[in-house]
């Protein structure tokens, strides 16, 4: 049995290796169990830069098997839990729904059942921390932004099993006291995400010049966020964010995805040099996906007046270094 373990679920995918990493490094005095089952997303390679760590064990577990679970539990004395682990694929929500119950639903449900029988009343343990998304609250139009308080109104099968998940936190928080916390943000880019998703597609299809599908006209708004200013606002809200609270996490740049496959194009031409607009001619239009939300936008008033957080990273910059992280990996 050890003391001063912090369990970060999902600590293999897009977010979670970003977190560790930094994490790792600023609290050697603490013990990080990283738990996930790695699925075909995950970032195995750079898993395995973590294994030189001291404070760090990597655990290749499914947090919806009670039983593989159970057993951490009872051989870690747990300090807090950063719970990433989902499916997080949108599309893939809308063609295979009962997965994403599985995991982010009754996944998370095992998590709070062993943090109700291990943690509650354990003096050590500071948190339950549950990242959700800012999609739980539905889509706008082309004003306003979703308050900390607003009702959910989830319109996508992952929406909606990140909604059923935030419930199941809060309901733990007031029937049993479990401590908690949960944050919502927007859309994270940055190195290491994969190739499946938004960004990462429009530079590798760029790279092997091929099609970049564009949903609809490419008018969807969406608000987003670099990746490590993610994570120092975890670290924040894990380290000072007030029991039972809900802070938003947000960027300060809203584009439509036609604006932002453009702009990622044209640095995918100047990074291979090629005459601009190359890449730009393979955007391609394509039926929009059922149900397209048309815009997120979170207010982050409470984060900054709470834990003085706001965005650190200037779009133009984090953009630049997503693109040659993709361009290098391609090129070598
Ligand atoms: P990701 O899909 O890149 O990584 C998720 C990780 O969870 C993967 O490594 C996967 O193997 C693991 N996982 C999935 N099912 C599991 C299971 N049953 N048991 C153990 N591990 C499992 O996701 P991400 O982009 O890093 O997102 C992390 C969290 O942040 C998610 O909860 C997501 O809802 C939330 N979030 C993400 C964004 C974003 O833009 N990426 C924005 C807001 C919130």
């Amino acid at each position: 049995m050890d003391k001063g373990s912090v369990l970060i679920t999902g600590g293999a995918g897009f977010i979670g290796i970003h977190l560790l990493k930094e994490m790792l490094d600023l609290y050697p005095d603490f013990h990080f169990l990283n738990v996930d089952c790695l699925t075909p997303i995950s970032n195995t390679l750079e898993l395995v830069e973590l294994d030189g760590y001291p404070n760090y064990t990597f655990h290749q577990l499914d947090i919806c098997s009670y039983q593989q679970m159970s057993n951490l539990f009872k051989e870690h004395e747990l300090f807090g839990i950063i719970h990433l682990a989902a499916e997080t694929h949108v599309d893939s929500s809308i063609s295979k729904p009962k997965k994403f119950v599985r995991t982010n639903v009754l996944g998370t449900l095992n998590l709070l059942e062993l943090a109700r029988i291990h943690c509650i009343n354990k003096p050590w343990f500071g948190k339950f921390y549950q990242i959700s998304t800012d999609e739980v609250f539905g889509h706008l139009d082309e004003s306003g932004s979703f308050k900390e308080e607003d009702p959910y109104a989830p319109r996508s099968p992952y929406a909606a099993s990140k909604a059923s998940a935030d419930h199941l936190v809060r309901a733990y928080h007031h029937t049993y006291g479990l401590p908690m916390v949960i944050s919502h943000c927007t859309n994270n880019y940055g190195p290491f995400q994969h190739e499946e998703k938004f960004i990462p597609k429009i530079i590798t299809n760029a790279l092997k010049k091929e099609p970049i599908p564009i949903y609809g006209r490419g008018d969807n708004i969406r608000n987003w966020l670099f990746v490590e200013d993610h994570v120092d606002a975890i670290q924040l809200i894990y380290s000072s964010g007030l029991n039972g609270h809900t802070y938003n996490i947000s960027g300060k740049d809203e584009l439509t995805n036609l604006e932002l496959a453009d702009r990622i194009t044209d640095l995918v031409d100047k990074y291979t040099r090629q005459p601009k607009g190359t890449s730009r001619n393979l955007i391609t239009f394509v039926p929009d996906r059922p149900g397209h939300d048309f815009r997120y936008s979170l207010e982050r008033k409470k984060i900054w007046d709470h834990l003085r957080w706001k965005p650190f990273t200037k779009f133009e910059d984090g953009l630049k270094k997503t693109v040659y992280h993709y361009v290098e990996k391609f090129l070598l």
